[in-house]
C-alpha cells in the first residue's frame, strides 16, 4: 500500500517545514512545486522563465505547465512507495489531474492535512522568512533565526528573502489561496481525506498533531 500526503494551507502554514519532518516518519520523498518552481528559475530554464512572472506577482501558474512538471516529479521510481506533496494541487483542475495520473499507477490521495492559519499570521511569519541560497534551509528572524545573521547554520551558504516575500505579494498569494484553493479543500473533504489541524501551535505541536494523523491511517476506522 502507498501513501500520498497531500500538504493544505495558506502560504507560510509551515506545511512545507512539517511535510519535511513527515519524510522520516514515513520514508517517502517530498516534492514542492514552489521548490521545483525555483530549481527551473534558479537554473534558467524554459520553464523557470515563464513560471518567473506568475510567482513574482504572486499568482498561479497556468495548471497544464504545473500538472505536467509535478507529474513527471512524482513518476520517477522514488515516489513508487508515494511522495509528500507541498504545494499541489493549488486548484481543482490540478487535484483531478494528481488523480488521474494516481490511478495509472493504482495508487491515490491517502490523506490531506490542511494546516490553519490566520492571515494575520501569515504576513507576520513570511516578511520575517529567510532561505539560504544552497541548501534551501528556511529560517524565521523571529522565531528560529539562524545563529550568524545572514548565514545559514546547515551549510554556511547565504540567506536571502524570497522575492514574493514582500507583504503586498503575500497579501495577493493570500487572495489568490482562498479564490483558487478553496474548492481542493472541499474536494478532499468530500472524499473523507481531510485532517484539519492547528497551525498557530508550536512546531512541535503541530508535528505531534500531524504524526497522529497519519498514524491512524493505518488502523481500521
Ligand atoms: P507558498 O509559500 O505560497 O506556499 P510556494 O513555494 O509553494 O509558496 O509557491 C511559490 C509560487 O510558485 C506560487 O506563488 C506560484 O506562483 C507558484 N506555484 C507553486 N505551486 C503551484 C501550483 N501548484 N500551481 C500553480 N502555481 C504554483
Ligand atoms: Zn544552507
Amino acid at each position: 500500500m502507498s501513501t500520498v500526503v497531500v500538504m493544505l494551507g495558506p502560504p507560510g502554514s509551515g506545511k512545507g517545514t512539517q511535510a519535511k519532518r513527515l519524510v522520516d516518519v514515513l520514508g517517502i520523498p517530498h516534492v514542492s512545486s514552489g521548490d521545483l518552481f525555483r530549481h527551473h528559475l534558479s537554473e534558467g530554464t524554459e520553464l523557470g522563465r515563464m513560471a518567473h512572472g506568475y510567482m513574482e506577482r504572486g499568482e498561479l501558474v497556468p495548471d497544464r505547465v504545473t500538472v505536467e512538471m509535478v507529474i513527471e516529479r512524482i513518476t520517477q521510481p522514488d515516489c513508487d512507495e508515494g511522495v509528500i506533496l507541498d504545494g499541489f494541487p493549488r486548484t481543482l483542475t490540478q487535484a483531478e489531474a494528481l488523480d488521474e495520473a494516481l490511478r495509472e499507477q493504482g495508487m491515490a490521495v491517502t490523506l490531506a492535512p490542511l494546516i490553519h492559519v490566520s492571515d494575520e499570521e501569515v504576513i507576520r511569519r513570511i516578511t520575517a522568512r529567510r532561505v539560504c541560497r544552497d541548501c534551501g534551509a528556511v529560517y524565521n528572524l523571529v522565531f528560529e533565526p539562524p545563529q550568524e545573521e545572514g548565514v545559514c547554520d546547515v551549510c554556511g551558504g547565504d540567506l536571502y528573502r524570497r522575492e514574493d516575500d514582500d507583504p503586498e505579494t503575500v497579501r495577493h498569494r493570500l487572495y489568490t489561496y482562498y479564490k483558487e484553493t478553496s474548492p481542493v479543500i472541499g474536494y478532499y473533504f468530500a472524499q473523507g481525506l481531510l485532517v484539519e489541524i492547528d497551525g498557530q501551535q508550536p512546531t512541535a505541536d503541530v508535528e505531534r498533531d500531524l504524526r497522529n494523523a497519519v498514524q491512524r491511517l493505518g488502523e481500521p476506522a
